[in-house]
């Protein structure tokens, strides 16, 4: 990449607040830019979330055109349209491939270091920031100083740093451990900003009822599962892969995907409805039982549905379709092997609600779009002030759309805070 480091005296100063994957990609511009760059955060090291992403593995982008890309955002896509223009999907790839990480695409475009390590992203823009002279200060900002509509640095405890621009990436609010408490809000409400509600998305869901607790620890893969909306009864999500039982209820890639479709989440508004038998059709499903029941004819209920279920699902299936698990296969009725059919075909599983914020993957909501520059990111209402990944209000379905917005939207504005 070019690297035309146009510092002097006169340079701008930028302080930026976060040293996540928008924090070190808008000191990385800025810099570039010609900005002498401070980059502020609070963990001794920079990008610990960033580290723990795509289970380690750094799902950092989804290599797909910007219609597809603006499809899978479902919070105020278009305001993205300008930041995503100028830096896309592409850019991404070159950028990384360029700093020395090799990527590769896998199902459904997401795009993944070669090496498969989290660590090398964070490794590469970490580098890259201390190549350009990015000043790396391990240290929690406390407030921004500000002078009227104007920004004048930052504030940590008393101490006052003067800057010429700040630029707030501090990210969401879920994970706190990763250092994301969500300080960067407050920020932006004592700059006079609206954020918007806070909720969690690409969250585990809690489950009505004990069926999901008997079944924890259990993974499924293959299955096919849809979420209806119980008031409209329309289907708001409809998918194929894994997912998880656990003691609360419903997680793992379909449940997470699935979180970021359901609005005004109350209690029983939503129903979790999972196929187990998706490859096979209700005629071909009815002929694979009948010929286990005639296998297995002398055998109980829960002695002949091994072939058919995973172990630790057999009892509570056979439960939930209201059969008594000692009963005889060779007595079982026509009726209740439709029953089996059906429920194979469809477990319902009524919604209590999501899992808290901190178990979410990103934060919906956050500082409201209405009040910030599309193509810069600067504040509408405080000069010099800029933001700039999850705390906006933007979020993003599962696929590497999410890791995209922070770092399109952190060229953006590391590149205006410079100028
Ligand atoms: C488990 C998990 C897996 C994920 N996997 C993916 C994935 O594969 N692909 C994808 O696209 N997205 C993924 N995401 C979402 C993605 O990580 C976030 O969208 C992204 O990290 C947001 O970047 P950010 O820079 O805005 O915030 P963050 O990465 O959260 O960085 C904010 C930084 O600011 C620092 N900070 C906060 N307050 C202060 C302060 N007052 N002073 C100084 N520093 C401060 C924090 O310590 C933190 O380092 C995942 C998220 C999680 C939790």
């Amino acid at each position: 990449m070019t690297s035309t480091i146009r510092r002097d005296s006169d340079a701008l100063r930028v302080a930026v607040v976060g040293g996540g994957a928008a924090g070190m990609m808008a000191a990385i511009f800025a810099s570039v830019n010609g900005a002498a760059v401070t980059l502020f955060e609070r963990n001794d090291r920079l990008g610990k979330k960033l580290r723990i992403t795509g289970k380690g593995r750094c799902n950092l982008t989804n290599n797909c055109e910007l219609n597809e890309f603006l499809n899978n955002v479902p919070t105020n896509a278009r305001f993205l349209y300008a930041a995503l223009s100028r830096f896309s999907t592409a850019d991404t790839m070159d950028f990384f491939e360029d700093l020395g990480v090799p990527l590769k695409t896998e199902r459904g475009k997401r795009v993944f270091p070669q090496s498969d390590k989290a660590g090398d992203v964070v490794a590469a823009l970490d580098k890259r920031c201390r190549v350009l002279g990015v000043d790396v200060v391990n240290r929690r900002v406390d407030g921004l100083l500000l002078d009227g509509d104007t920004v004048k640095g930052v504030r940590i405890g008393s101490e006052e740093l003067e800057f010429d621009r700040v630029i707030v990436a501090t990210g969401g609010r879920s994970y706190p451990m990763t250092g994301s408490t969500g300080d960067g809000y407050r920020f932006a409400k004592e700059a006079g900003h609206t954020v918007t509600p806070l909720f969690p998305s690409l969250v585990p869901l809690v489950a009505k009822g004990t069926f999901c607790a008997s079944l924890q620890g259990l993974s499924l893969k293959n299955v096919s599962l849809c979420v209806k909306n119980l008031q409209t009864g329309k289907t708001v999500f409809e998918d194929f892969g894994e997912m998880l039982f656990t003691h609360f209820g419903l997680t793992g890639p379909l449940i997470l995907s699935a979180s970021a479709h359901l609005l005004d989440i109350a209690p029983e508004k939503y129903e979790v409805v999972i196929d187990l038998k998706p490859a096979l059709d209700e005629k071909t499903l009815d002929a694979r039982i009948l010929s286990d029941f005639v296998k297995y004819q002398n055998r109980d209920m829960i002695n002949a549905l091994g072939d058919l279920l995973p172990q630790k699902m057999i009892e509570p299936f056979i439960r939930l379709c209201g059969i008594d698990v000692r009963k005889k296969i060779h007595s079982v009725t026509r009726e209740e092997r439709e029953r089996m059919v059906s429920v194979m075909k469809g477990i319902r599983i009524p919604v209590m609600g999501f899992r808290p914020i901190d178990e979410a993957i990103i934060t919906r909501g956050g500082v409201s779009v209405k009040e910030i520059d599309p193509k810069t990111m600067e504040s509408k209402k405080i000069s010099g002030l800029y933001f700039a990944g999850e705390i906006l209000d933007v979020d993003a379905y599962t696929g590497g759309f999410n890791l995209q917005i922070a770092f399109s939207t952190a060229v953006a504005a590391g590149s205006a805070a410079a100028l």
